[in-house]
């Protein structure tokens, strides 16, 4: 149960004054639940304002302090134009005031025509005429304070304006309880760091590193911790050790002989399923780097021992394209392997349900249908998981609850990520590294081209289906502009598509399931020779026939991802070729990251060269797109903060062991806080 002390935190948004049915959707998709997500919802920066004798002295983009007097007001045209304000500065500039939405009516009361008025905000132009769009504040005196404030500027969503949410961060922070102390004493009082309710009210005030240090610790702490607690559970479960005779894997007539990663890895994983206690552990390696036969093998220990294992995949097509590799490899053995997906239904579902449960089928493969409560095994021993990113612990541990005793897990992935973030995201696990490329890959010829060439690229393309061979043709995504990037990707497709024909397929994450499989079958029975696609084609497809990459807007992808992406390529023994596309408008660091990619193939670098570029250039706590457990803390603030809070914790864990005590009771508070309670609950569950 969460400690009543947390109540007013988790109380819902809807309590704030001025919150109603309209906010609630803006807030819900910047995941302002909660009045403590509004606590944490920390700035993204601060602004000042130069105080303007009039606007000339100012530049557009500048955040300026003027005068101005009302001359006219203009009601939209039509339904949905802005509402606009025209004004003049002391010189006689004119500059527009320019409200969107329900916002009119408080330029309606603020700036009354022939009056005088401080107006603050963000000088740009809208066509010939300058113009404020939305000012933070107009105010008939105070000019200079205005000039003096130092201001946060939070993320938005459409519907609200900063003024909205400074309004409710203040309610929020009025609300702060007093919380006990977590941190150890020592390290609290060496980093000479605010107390927790402190340090919000100043991460929300200015630009106070050690209170964003603080809090960004806290969190990291609490993940910590939690891991630590499920790494101690799993512990104290009891498993099925399996010993494997060693009869079926001899059976497998693999066509090339095994890696060192990949017989070190199989041995670890060996070693693992004969404990007692269930195995842990991530199978980290590259895309190409030979995880299937790692798992296959770890399958077919616990199929040696009699007992059945599953193989959970994040997609129903990898989870047919997992079935028909580990089938064919698998055939010398004999074993016998099914696939289970949602789509499948009648008595097709049931004869497989029936074999999981007569324990006539070994090994399935599949999406989360496998552990729907409807399946039962007979005997379920271990569970392998690929692409782990996308199961979160909790759900993991959910999962835990269905063989007889808890399975062994496995979890794989191929996003290969820094250690320290390994250690974050996956601390709970032992981790085996495939870095070792299976020999005889061909380097991936990796060029960067600039936009204005498109056309020649696509002759490239041509040229390069007539010969036989198949393209992927990547579009970016980016969840800020889901519609926009999806029409781009359609429009592309289009454009394609009348230039080649029939040829030419199309995926996306917006298409019903039933035409992405299709699609992407057609292109992996080489019917189709080009695939245009979103980034949905990042994870495990598999077809060696297509070795031309091409990807647009190369430079609004992370590195990591567009190292996942060229990963699509390279897999048969033809040479392959991947071609960045890149816009004018590119960074510095944009420049190095696609520089990189032409200089590396090796993930495990690439991923700390990633982390490097982005760290370094970070000022206040951007939060990052979704690739780090973390709200709070930055990428910079998880490498410098994450061995103090990592080493704090197994502390806690061994001298206040099971979190007793005072400052035990204080860590589980922290845990709720960040909502790893898991890991409390684990503590209950025994
Ligand atoms: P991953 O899942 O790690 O991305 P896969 O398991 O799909 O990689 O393997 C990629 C390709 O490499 C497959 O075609 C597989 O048969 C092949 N492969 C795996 N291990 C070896 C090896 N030791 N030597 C040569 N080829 C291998
Ligand atoms: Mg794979």
């Amino acid at each position: 149960m969460r400690p009543d002390i947390l109540n007013p935190l988790f109380a819902e948004t809807a309590t704030l004054d001025g919150v109603g049915p309209k906010l609630q959707k803006p807030l819900d998709k910047l995941g302002l639940v909660r009045v403590k997500d509004v606590t944490y919802h920390l700035p993204e920066r601060f602004v000042t304002r130069r105080p303007v004798e009039n606007l000339d002295a100012a530049s557009e983009g500048e955040q300026i302090v003027v005068a101005l007097t009302p001359t006219e007001h203009r009601a939209p045209r039509s339904g949905r134009g802005p509402y606009r304000v025209l004004a003049q500065d002391a010189v006689g500039n004119v500059c527009a005031l320019t409200y969107f939405g329900r916002a009119s009516y408080t330029a309606k009361k603020q700036l009354p025509v022939g009056e005088k008025r401080w107006v603050a905000g963000r000088l740009d132009r809208y066509g010939d005429m300058l113009q404020i769009v939305h000012p933070d504040h107009v105010s008939e005196e105070g000019g200079d304070a205005l000039g003096q404030l130092c201001e946060p500027v939070y993320a938005l969503s459409e519907g609200l304006t900063q003024p909205k949410v400074a309004s409710l961060v203040e309610q929020a922070l009025a609300r702060l309880p007093e919380l006990p102390q977590w941190i150890e004493p020592g390290q609290f009082g060496r980093q000479k760091w605010p107390a927790w309710a402190d340090a919000l009210k100043l991460a929300h005030a200015g630009e106070h590193t050690s209170a964003r240090d603080r809090l960004a610790y806290d969190e990291l702490l609490a993940n910590s911790l939690a891991l630590m607690l499920v790494r101690a559970d799993n512990r104290r479960r009891r498993g099925q050790p399996l010993q494997g005779d060693g009869g079926l894997r001899a059976k497998l007539q693999l066509p090339f002989p095994l890696t060192g990663a990949q017989k070190r890895s199989i041995s670890e994983i060996e070693g693992d399923l004969a404990q007692e206690a269930p195995m842990l552990r991530l199978l980290q390696g590259d895309v190409g780097a030979g995880k299937t036969v790692v798992a296959l093998e770890a399958m077919l220990i616990a199929v040696e021992a009699g007992s059945q294992a599953a193989l959970l995949a994040p997609t129903e097509i990898l989870a047919r394209q997992h079935f028909e590799t580990l089938r064919a490899m698998a055939r010398p053995t004999g074993v016998e392997i099914a696939l289970l997906t949602g789509r499948d239904k009648g008595k097709a579902r049931e004869s497989i349900l029936m074999g999981l449960m007569d324990g006539s089928i070994d090994i399935v493969v599949g999406t989360h249908a496998i552990f729907q409560e409807s399946v039962s095994y007979r005997d379920l021993a271990l569970v392998v998981i690929d692409e782990q990113h996308r199961f979160g612990v909790a759900q993991r541990l959910q999962l835990a609850g269905k063989g007889r005793r808890t399975p062994h897990t496995l979890a794989m992935t191929a996003t290969p990520i820094p250690r320290t973030l390994t250690l974050a995201q996956y601390g709970e696990m032992d981790v085996s590294r495939l870095d070792e490329m299976p020999p005889g890959r061909q380097a991936i010829d990796t060029r960067v081209v600039a936009q204005e060439r498109v056309q020649d690229v696509i002759e490239a393309v041509g040229r390069h289906i007539a010969g036989g061979q198949q393209a992927y043709w990547v579009c970016p995504m980016v969840r800020e502009h889901e519609s926009e990037d999806i029409a781009a990707a359609e429009a592309r497709y289009a454009a394609l598509r009348e230039r080649f024909g029939e040829t030419v397929v199309l995926v996306h994450g917006q298409l019903k399931p039933e035409l992405k499989d299709a699609a992407m079958e057609r292109f992996a029975r080489g019917e189709a020779k080009l695939l245009v696609a979103t980034t949905v084609i990042e994870v495990g497809v598999d077809v060696p026939a297509a070795t031309l990459m091409v990807i647009e807007q190369a430079e609004r992808f992370g590195l990591a991802q567009l190292h996942q992406l060229r990963g699509r390529v390279g897999r048969g023994s033809e040479k392959s070729t991947c071609l960045l596309l890149r816009g004018d408008a590119l960074s510095e660091t944009g420049r190095e990251r696609l520089a990189l990619m032409r200089e590396t193939q090796d993930g495990f670098r690439l991923a700390e060269e990633d982390l490097r570029l982005r760290g370094g250039g970070e000022l206040l706590g951007t939060r990052q797109s979704g690739d780090t457990p973390f709200r709070v803390a930055t990428l910079e603030q998880i490498q410098r903060l994450l061995p103090l809070a990592h080493d704090d914790a197994r502390l806690l864990m061994e001298r206040d062991g099971g979190l007793e005590g005072e400052r035990g009771a204080a860590a589980r508070v922290l845990l709720y806080l960040f909502e790893r309670d898991w890991g409390v609950q684990l503590l209950r569950g025994g």
